[in-house]
């Protein structure tokens, strides 16, 4: 590790003499807007002051050239590495794209990051393993024993050397990565690491300084302590659902069996024991719970029991060892070529985490009823809920220089500061208001309506969908309809969309593969030229959060519902958890935050540019109470317009939009 303090200082020093600290014009690549110049101050003072910055800025703005152009000055100057998190790759390539447009006035270099899996050249190891772990386990293999032919090259000065110079002088997509190592015959996961140090801005996803393990080698490979890094944290909103998930885990008795297998051939009889004694107890629960059934557990009960009925010591060190003896079977296995898993690992790692955090008042544990996916008979698993983010992300962002959180839909900013540990550090929120032509954006609340579960009837259902259609025949191409699941969006379809919707419609399904998914949208897309179609899915999914549908590609969005959570174990003990640390605010912070999150990610879907036109149309009367109002982005709160949900009126509506923007 670099002593950053010396090493910054003599940047520091170097730019009071040689250098002269450039400002942000000389990052701005573009014709600057007053608004970016206004966010551009506003981020520069804060930074300067250390003050950690909230900030909602809606799509639109140019987010990223702002926070790139903002920050670079003082980052550059004064010897700090600028760490763009973000959570798909299309946003960390797009930092890349505005650094190299940056870098046509003044250099400055960056690298897009991606996980080893997109980065490997060997087609044995991408053959072989399923997963990144697996990979893992394979490349470490093939690197000591010196089988990696793209690992091997590296030591070849005149391969590595041109692609080093190449990388680290300017800002590299990780197409480009991929591409020059390729052409090298060089490893491109191996020739990043060894750019990552000198390079001026990485864009990578939250794991990297957000999962602790993660985080530990990322830190070594690019030579840093937190201390050196200004961080800039896109899209934040996802930011502490993402870290519970890290902490989260899940066990079935799938695995079990093979366990079992991997135990007595390395003739550990406790471990099959144990084995035994938990498949027995999942089977028992699964004869005594209903289908999905959810119930709060006692890890510490639940392991006495375990212990108990086998009569071994379940402590530290019996998990330990079989999270040793997992570690020893991959290996072994990517000796041979074969992919490199361990149910009995695996199985070790959760009971390890189970085991470690008993006692610790921010995590729940439950056991839940499941039903196989084919709808054949039925499953127990044992759950492991982390209810505190801010566990995760203080640590990171209390040692870092200053963090910069942006997104288009923060909402309720007191919330994210709260759930983050933002709020026990100097800050500040910033909202900015929205750049769009207020004419390009218009929100109808339509009354009466709702999916309050007592009040889903058919007479609810009907008129729920004649809004839908009465909406759907006035718009030009495209719609989305984004429903809280897939039981409510099936009934509306059942209720008659199916029969009378005015256009094709395209319906998600549950558990659908990434590339099932593209496909869709692919289809979806298409449609717009043709009189456009309906996409029928789900809020808080990957259409309704991770893809652009900018222009005629989704003229309007519907949102049905709140897509409030359902009860589950977590939810409740969440709620609780937080009534304990910030009394009377659990039931906001846990439960209606994030769901008018949810439904603002979808709202904003077509919303990309400011030339797009949207119409949205939120067919729940809830949305036009001030406290859901409240939590909306102030792009949308500013648009919002309720109405009555008589069809020809709604029909009315959207035609007076189209036409005043001539798209019909
Ligand atoms: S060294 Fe690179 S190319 Fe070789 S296995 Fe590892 S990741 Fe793949």
């Amino acid at each position: 590790m670099i002593a950053s303090f010396f090493f910054r200082q003599v940047i520091k020093k170097m730019s009071q003499t040689d250098m002269q600290e450039k400002t942000w014009n000389d990052y701005f690549p573009y014709e600057p807007r007053k608004m970016q110049i206004g966010m551009i101050k506003v981020i520069n003072s804060f930074l300067r002051k250390r003050v950690h910055l909230v900030m909602e800025a809606s799509t639109g703005i140019g987010k990223t050239i702002v926070n790139l152009a903002a920050v670079l000055p003082y980052a550059k100057a004064n010897g700090y590495k600028i760490i763009y998190t973000a959570r798909t790759h299309s946003q960390m390539d797009r930092v890349v794209e505005e650094l190299q447009k940056i870098s046509e006035k003044t250099p400055v270099s960056g690298i897009a990051m991606r996980g080893r899996e997109s980065f490997c050249l060997n087609k044995m190891v991408l053959k072989h393993s399923n997963s990144s772990r697996a990979l893992q386990i394979m490349c470490k293999h093939l690197k000591t024993s010196k089988k990696c032919e793209y690992h091997v090259n590296m030591k070849d000065d005149r391969r590595m050397a041109p692609v080093l110079r190449d990388l680290s002088s300017q800002p590299a997509t990780s197409e480009y990565i991929f591409d020059v190592s390729q052409s090298a015959m060089i490893c491109p996961a191996e020739t990043v690491r060894k750019v990552l140090p000198s390079v001026d801005v990485i864009a990578c996803s939250y794991l990297y300084l957000f999962d602790q393990e993660i985080r530990k080698s990322f830190l070594e490979t690019i030579n840093c302590e937190l201390s050196d890094l200004i961080v800039i944290i896109d899209e934040a909103h996802n930011l502490p659902d993402m870290v519970n998930g890290v902490t989260s885990d899940t066990l079935s008795s799938f695995s079990m069996t093979r366990a079992t297998r991997e135990a007595s051939r390395h003739g550990r009889d406790d471990f099959v024991r144990f084995f035994d004694t938990v498949i027995d107890f999942l089977s028992k629960k699964d004869k005594e719970m209903k289908l999905y059934d959810e119930k709060a557990v006692d890890a510490g009960i639940i392991l006495e029991e375990l212990e108990l009925e086998c009569g071994l010591e379940l402590d530290d060190e019996f998990f330990g060892d079989m999270l040793d003896l997992g570690e020893t079977i991959r290996f072994a296995l990517a000796k041979n070529g074969k992919e490199p898993r361990s149910s009995l690992g695996r199985i070790g790692e959760f009971f390890f985490k189970w085991y470690d955090s008993i006692g610790h008042n921010d995590l729940t544990y439950s056991m839940e009823k499941k039903r196989f996916q084919d709808g054949k008979g039925s499953f127990v698993v044992l759950n492991l809920n982390s209810l505190d983010p801010s566990k995760g992300i203080y640590p990171v962002l209390s040692n870092v220089e200053n963090s910069i959180s942006v997104t288009g839909t923060l909402g309720d900013p007191l919330a994210y500061t709260l759930l983050t540990g933002i709020n026990r550090l100097k800050h500040t929120t910033n909202i900015f208001p929205s750049p769009y032509d207020k004419k390009n954006v218009k929100t109808l609340v339509l009354k009466e309506l709702t999916t309050i579960y007592k009040q889903r009837t058919p007479s609810m259902f009907n008129k729920i969908v004649k809004a839908i259609c009465a909406v759907s025949a006035e718009t030009p191409a495209n719609v989305g309809l984004f429903v809280p699941s897939y039981k409510l969006l099936q009934d509306i379809l059942n209720n008659g969309l199916e029969d009378y919707a005015p256009k094709d419609i395209i319906v998600a399904k549950p558990g659908m593969k990434s590339a099932e998914n593209d496909l869709m949208i692919e289809r979806f897309k298409r449609k717009s030229k043709r009189g456009g179609a309906i996409l029928c899915t789900v809020l808080g999914g990957r259409s309704s959060e991770g893809a652009d549908f900018p222009g005629d590609l989704m003229n309007t969005v519907i949102i049905v519902g709140i897509p409030y959570p359902p009860p589950t174990v977590r939810v409740n003990a969440q709620i609780d958890y937080m009534n304990s640390k910030f009394p009377g605010k659990g039931r906001t912070l846990s439960y209606t935050t994030p769901a008018i999150n949810r439904a603002a990610q979808a709202a904003g879907r077509p919303v990309r540019g400011l030339d797009d036109k949207a119409l949205i149309v939120l067919i729940d009367h809830r949305y036009g109470q001030a406290a859901v109002q409240n939590k909306l982005p102030v792009w949308i709160r500013d648009s919002i317009e309720i109405i009555s949900p008589d069809p020809s009126y709604v029909s009315l509506k959207a035609r007076d939009f189209f036409r005043i923007h001539n798209m019909l």
